[in-house]
């Protein structure tokens, strides 16, 4: 059984005449790294909602079709229940941290699960050595950096120890080392801890190749969903603006494959000029450029 089921759902916000979400369908398993990448207004945050349980609770509006979790429609689930299995992180940090201190957030949420006290301290000091949050734990949230309060926001998801993470552009805040930090403990958590992973994504170069899937949406529908390197291949000539930059790079020419990353892009670039260095070396007066990298 997957885990989500979304079949035919269509949304419209409150008072909205236009679906954010159009006849939306797809099933996601246990154990993948899912990239919903698409322009903004697109659905991708409305798709997240739908999935952590918040639409339509939280945001109201109408709603057609049917999103289940592990064969149970999501909307009549215990929310309890739900956000110990779905755990969301928000696109901006500020916004979901509600504690002073830093030990406090982590905990607060545990609270809310009716979790009894030894438990919870002992999920917090988990966690806490986990995400390398010592030296931040007495602190008062108000004075975290961007990439801290994104990581305590993280913290306060997993501390719930949900078997799904939903990500809604959990690094647009942050700056790229910040960033990279982030994405390479979301990785960990999806390749050696087994969680389920959506993550709304902009800076592709950084988790395209991450990613064992990648749902393309445009105007509230998918417009493409595919492994990877599926989705950059058949992106490539249309909408170039949703692959990373140096699948972008080799999209105009002749090439076998379409590089997802740096790495793969200068070997297929060696590869190629192996193959023109003899047809250079054959015409008079040109003398090819060694590449050595
Ligand atoms: P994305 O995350 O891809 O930028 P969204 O899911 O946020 O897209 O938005 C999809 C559509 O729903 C857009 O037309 C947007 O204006 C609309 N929308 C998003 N959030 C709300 C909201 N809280 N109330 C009303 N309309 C919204
Ligand atoms: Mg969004």
């Amino acid at each position: 059984m997957p885990l989500f089921k979304v079949e035919n759902l269509t949304y419209f916000y409150p008072e909205s005449k236009e679906a954010a979400l159009k006849d939306i369908s797809l099933e996601i398993s246990e154990g993948e790294f899912v990239l919903v990448a698409g322009g903004s207004g697109s659905g991708k945050s409305s798709l997240a909602r739908v999935l952590a349980g918040l639409i339509p609770d939280f945001y109201g509006g109408r709603i057609g079709g049917k999103a289940s979790f592990q064969g149970r429609e999501i909307r009549t689930m215990d929310r309890r229940m739900l956000a110990r299995e779905v755990g969301m992180v928000f696109q901006d940090p500020e916004k979901q941290i509600v504690q002073t201190h830093v030990e406090a957030e982590i905990a607060f949420g545990l609270e809310n699960l009716g979790l009894d006290n030894e438990v919870m301290l002992r999920r917090v000091a988990e966690v806490i050595s986990f995400m390398d949050l010592e030296q931040i734990r007495c602190v008062f949230t108000a004075n975290l950096s961007g990439g801290q309060k994104q990581k305590l926001a993280l913290a306060s998801v997993l501390a719930m120890q949900p078997r799904v993470l939903v990500l809604d552009e959990p690094t647009s805040q942050l700056d790229p080392v910040s960033a990279e930090d982030i994405l390479n403990l979301v990785k960990r958590l999806n390749e050696e801890m087994g969680f389920t992973v959506i993550m709304i994504e902009q800076r592709l170069e950084r988790c395209y190749h991450l990613a064992d899937r990648v749902l393309l949406m445009k105007k509230g529908s998918i417009a493409c969903d595919g492994s990877a390197r599926e989705v950059a291949r058949k992106t490539i000539k249309g909408c170039t603006s949703f692959v990373p930059p140096v699948a972008r790079f080799f999209a105009g020419m002749n090439v076998p494959s379409v590089p997802l990353t740096v790495k793969e892009g200068r070997k297929l670039l060696r590869s190629c000029l192996k193959d023109i260095k003899p047809a250079l070396e054959r015409q008079p007066g040109l003398h090819p450029v060694s590449y050595t990298h």
